[in-house]
Parts: C-alpha cells; sequence; structure tokens
C-alpha cells in the first residue's frame, strides 16, 4: 500500500477488488465455496458447524475481498470463539506460525493486515442490523440457551444477512503487534532439565508452579533426577510458615532488614 492508509469505514463501491461473492466464501487461493461447502468446512476443522464460524468465513472471506491483491497479511481477531478457525479454514494465517493473533476482547471481529506495514481491513458485525434477524440476533446476543435455539433458523438467517450485517472498515494495527518478539536467550532449567527462556527467572515457570496439570500422588513418586537435591519443591503458599533450604530475605528480626548489599549501595 503506497498510500497512507486513513481509518474509517469503506463503502461497498470503493472497495479495491471486488468483493461480491458469487458463493459464500473464498480461500487466500481464490478458490470458492458455496454455504454448504462452508458447512462442511467448519465440520471438518472445528467439529460441527459453529453458526459463528459459518458467518466467520464469511468474514474474513470479505476482509480478504478488501485488501491489495498478494498483500502479505497477518490476522487478528477480538473474540477467542469461532472466528480465530474461520481464519485458519481461509488463509495461511495461523495460532502456530503466530500470523494469528487472538486477542481476548470479547467482541466478534476480525482484521487483515498487511504483516509490513499494519494497514488493513477489520470486519465486525453492526448490532443495529440485527433487529430484521431474530435469530442471528438471539444468537449474538445470548437471548437464548443453546437448546432454545433454532439452528435451521439460524443458518438461514446467517445466509440471507450475509455481508448486510457486517461492517467493513480500515484500521491500521499498532507498531507494537508488528515487531517480533524475540524469546532471547534459552537455557535448561534446573528443575526439570528442559530448555526455558531466561527471561522468566532462574526456574522455567512450570517448576515456578505454573501448571496446566495436577500434580497426581502417582507422579510424586515418580523418581526423581538423578541429580535432583533432596528438597522437595512446593508453591509459595504451600511454603508458608515451613522451613526453607536457604533464606531468601536475609532478614534478622531486630537485627538487619536488607541484604548487606542492598544497604552497601
Ligand atoms: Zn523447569
Amino acid at each position: 500500500m503506497g498510500k497512507k492508509n486513513s481509518n474509517g469505514p469503506i463503502k461497498k463501491a470503493a472497495a479495491g477488488r471486488s468483493s461480491a461473492l458469487s458463493d459464500w466464501c473464498r480461500d487466500y487461493k481464490g478458490a470458492c465455496y458455496t454455504f454448504e461447502e462452508s458447512m462442511e468446512m467448519a465440520r471438518a476443522f472445528h467439529g460441527y458447524p459453529a453458526p459463528g464460524l459459518v458467518l466467520g468465513v464469511r468474514m474474513v472471506s470479505l476482509a480478504m475481498a478488501h485488501l491489495p491483491e498478494k498483500t502479505l497479511f497477518d490476522a487478528v481477531t477480538e473474540t477467542r470463539s469461532c472466528l480465530p478457525d474461520a481464519v485458519q479454514i481461509l488463509t495461511l494465517c495461523t495460532v502456530g506460525n503466530n500470523w494469528l493473533k487472538i486477542m481476548d476482547l470479547g467482541r466478534y471481529a476480525v482484521a487483515l493486515y498487511d504483516k509490513t506495514t499494519g494497514n488493513g481491513v477489520r470486519v465486525g458485525i453492526d448490532s443495529q442490523k440485527l433487529e430484521k434477524w431474530p435469530e442471528l440476533y438471539a444468537w449474538l446476543f445470548k437471548t437464548k440457551t443453546k437448546h432454545e435455539q433454532d439452528s435451521e433458523a439460524l443458518y438461514r438467517d446467517i445466509q440471507n444477512a450475509s455481508e448486510s450485517i457486517l461492517n467493513t472498515k480500515r484500521i491500521a494495527i499498532q507498531p507494537r503487534h508488528l515487531l517480533k518478539v524475540s524469546q532471547g536467550a534459552i537455557d535448561v532449567c534446573p528443575g526439570c532439565g528442559e530448555a526455558f527462556p531466561v527471561a522468566h527467572g532462574n526456574i522455567c515457570r512450570v517448576c515456578q508452579g505454573d501448571t496446566p496439570y495436577r500434580i497426581s500422588d502417582t507422579a510424586r513418586m515418580e523418581k526423581p533426577l538423578k541429580s535432583a537435591p533432596s528438597v522437595k519443591r512446593v508453591s509459595a503458599e504451600q511454603a508458608v510458615g515451613r522451613g526453607l533450604l536457604h533464606d531468601m530475605t536475609e532478614i534478622i528480626p531486630g537485627e538487619k532488614k536488607a541484604r548487606l548489599s542492598d544497604t552497601d549501595r
């Protein structure tokens, strides 16, 4: 994009490339898919054709249609639900290659942007226009439980409403999101022996207690590392009131309240 990108809504006629999709969605290579095929793709990728994903592939297609041709783009979604999968189904941007960023902001919107300039297009839902589409309204505002939802009517609403309920505007991504953030130096964690970024501390985050796993009794009984000291590592909460291997604070009540080196400075 040579010209400076001005933020603001895109009028349908002003779209750079034709956004008129004869089919329901289009992938980054230009292959088109009907509504039914989109439902199938959603099922294959996501486990079931979630309404948000079926609408999402249309949103991603619309954003792509507004980018100048051959733009190398990255993506950001403003929700964790469904939309990230729409990006992954239709584009090369994935969670794993870091070209897709998921920001849990709670809005059902996606933006695609030139990965060097940060200029791009955001597609969101125009909540004002949903009143004409009761099932779609009920879905977005969660006024019905999944059980009460009329799926057929909802898919019909999505298909019929199509782009009429979407708004498209030009955006520019904050420069800090364009920077490649390096992890910095990597070292071996003395606790678990696995590689970890030194920036996380002296031991890895898992050994610091940040683990998705339950510590089962069988895991506790597993034989310890050959080189491990005969002490048990516990979380800070568990350590309260118990003896320490070494004094981390060097505070001696009534005598000294900081390391000597700190008071010397
Ligand atoms: Zn570790």
